[in-house]
C-alpha cells in the first residue's frame, strides 16, 4: 500500500480493485505495461459469486475474504483510496489525498444497489424479516432468516434494472426451498418469485430446465413484475405485476435490488444520458467519446447481463484493444455479451446458464450438459470456481 502524494502519475489508471479491476491490471502488466496503479479503498478483497452460499449457510464471509494486499498482481502500484472525480479531458483523478495523471484510465468501480428506487427498501433491510446477499453485511442475516422460517410466505425477488447477476436470486429461493423441504416445513410456507421477465428466467432452454424445480417446491411464479415499494413495519412488498398493482404480505423477504455506478461517471459525462454507468462501446470496451476511457465490469453499460463469469473474456478483449489502439491501430478483439448465472435448485445440484447479448445459449464447458442439474456443476459452483478465482482469474490468466 502506498499513501498518494498530492500529484502523482501513471501509465494506466485503473479504478476499483474487485474482480474486473485486478484481473485487468494483471493482464495488462504481463502483456508489458511496467506502470499499472490500482486505486481501491478496501482493504479486503472477497469472492462474492460466494454470497449466494453465505445467504443458504453453506460458507461464511471469512471463507470467502481476503486481505486486498494478497490479490494485488505483482508489479502494480495500489493507492488505497477512493476516487471522488475524473477529468477526462485534462486526464486526472481526483481522490481524498490528491490527483493522479493517466494516459489510459479503465473504470472498473462495481455498481452499488440503489436503495432510494424502491421506498421502504432500505428500512426493509434494517428490520426484522428482509435481508439480501447483495452486500457483505446482510448475507449472513440471508441465513438466519432462512434457518429459523418454519411457516408463512417468502417472496424473493429479481431486479428490473441493471445488478449483477439479477437472476441470482433465484440460486437462493431454491435453496432456501430445498432446506425447507428437508427440515419438513415446506408444505407450510408459501414461495413467490417475483420476476421482471416474462418467464421463469427468460432464456427458453434455461426455463425449461428450472420449471420442474419451480413444480416441484410448489413455488409461485409473478412475472412481469416490478417491485414499487416496501412497508417494512407492516411487512408488505408493493409491486406492479403484470401491470396490476399488487400488495403481498411476507413473512421473509429475499430482495434483489436495482443496482448504479458510482455518480462521478456520470458528473464526468462518462454515462449514456439517464444512465449511471460508463457509456463505452459494449462491443470493444472502449469510450464511444474518449479514446482513453475504458471500462469493463458492473460498471460498464455492455447491453448485457453482468457477472464475474464474464469478466474473463472482458478483460482479455480490453487489454488486447487497449494495446493495439496504442500502436496506432482501430480496435481488434469484440466481446459478445457472454455472461453466466449458475443456479443451485438444490443442494448438490446446480444447472449453469451461459447466454451471449442475444440470449442465445453459449456454453464454454464442452461435454458437459449445462442445463441439466447435476452434481458435477455443484461441485464446480461450490468448490472449484472459488480457488479458479483466487489462483487463476485475478492473476489475469
Ligand atoms: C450475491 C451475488 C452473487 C453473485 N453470483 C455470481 C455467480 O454465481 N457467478 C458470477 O459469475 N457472478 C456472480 N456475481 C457477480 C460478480 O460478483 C460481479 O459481476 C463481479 O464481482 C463484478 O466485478 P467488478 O470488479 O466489476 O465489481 P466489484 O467486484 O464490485 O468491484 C468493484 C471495486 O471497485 C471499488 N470502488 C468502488 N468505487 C470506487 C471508487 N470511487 N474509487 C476506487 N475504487 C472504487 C470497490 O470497492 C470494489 O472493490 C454475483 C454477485 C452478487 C452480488
Amino acid at each position: 500500500m502506498h499513501d498518494a502524494p498530492t500529484e502523482q502519475s501513471t501509465d494506466v489508471l485503473v479504478i476499483g480493485g474487485g474482480n474486473a479491476g485486478i484481473s485487468l491490471a494483471a493482464r495488462l502488466h504481463r502483456k508489458g505495461i511496467t506502470d499499472v496503479t490500482i486505486v481501491e479503498p478496501k482493504s479486503t478483497h472477497h469472492y462474492r459469486p460466494m454470497l449466494s452460499y453465505v445467504g443458504a449457510g453453506l460458507n461464511t464471509v471469512e471463507e470467502m475474504s481476503r486481505p486486498q494486499h494478497r490479490v494485488m498482481p505483482r508489479g502494480v502500484r495500489w493507492i488505497q483510496d477512493r476516487v471522488q472525480a475524473l477529468d477526462p479531458v485534462a486526464r486526472t483523478a481526483t481522490l481524498s489525498s490528491g490527483r493522479v495523471r493517466y494516459r489510459d484510465v479503465v473504470i472498473c468501480a462495481g455498481s452499488a444497489p440503489d436503495w432510494d428506487l424502491v421506498p421502504g427498501s432500505a428500512e426493509a433491510m434494517a428490520g426484522p424479516s428482509a435481508s439480501t446477499n447483495y452486500t457483505v453485511e446482510l448475507a449472513p442475516k440471508t441465513w438466519e432468516l432462512i434457518r429459523d422460517l418454519r411457516r408463512g410466505t417468502a417472496l424473493f425477488t429479481i431486479p428490473d434494472g441493471p445488478a449483477p447477476t439479477p437472476q441470482i436470486g433465484q440460486k437462493i429461493m431454491f435453496l432456501a426451498a430445498d432446506y425447507w423441504q428437508r427440515r419438513g416445513v415446506l408444505q407450510d410456507i408459501e414461495i413467490t418469485l417475483l420476476t421482471p421477465t416474462a418467464t421463469v428466467f427468460g432464456q427458453p432452454a434455461v426455463d425449461r430446465a428450472l420449471e420442474p424445480w419451480i413444480e416441484r417446491y410448489g413455488i409461485t411464479v409473478l412475472t412481469s413484475a416490478q417491485v414499487r415499494s416496501i412497508d417494512a413495519g407492516a411487512r408488505r412488498l408493493h409491486a406492479m405485476v403484470a401491470g396490476q398493482a399488487r400488495e403481498l404480505p411476507y413473512d421473509l423477504l429475499h430482495h434483489s435490488p436495482v443496482h448504479r455506478a458510482p455518480d462521478w461517471i456520470a458528473a464526468a459525462q462518462l454515462a449514456a444520458a439517464g444512465s449511471s454507468y460508463a457509456d463505452v462501446d459494449p462491443r470493444t470496451l472502449q469510450h464511444r467519446e474518449l479514446p482513453h476511457v475504458w471500462a469493463c465490469g458492473d460498471a460498464a453499460a455492455l447491453e448485457t447481463t453482468s457477472s464475474g463469469g464474464a469478466l474473463r473474456q472482458q478483460t482479455k478483449i480490453l487489454a488486447e484493444n487497449l494495446l493495439a489502439v496504442r500502436d496506432g491501430r482501430e480496435p481488434t478483439a469484440f466481446y459478445d455479451g457472454y455472461t453466466v448465472t449458475p443456479v443451485t435448485v438444490q443442494r448438490g445440484r446446480a444447472v449453469f446458464a451461459e447466454f451471449d447479448r442475444d440470449n442465445e445459449l453459449a456454453p464454454t464447458i464442452p461435454r458437459v450438459p449445462l442445463l441439466a442439474p447435476s452434481r458435477l456443476l455443484w461441485f464446480f459452483d461450490l468448490e472449484v470456481l472459488p480457488r479458479d478465482y483466487w489462483n487463476v482469474i485475478l492473476r489475469g490468466l
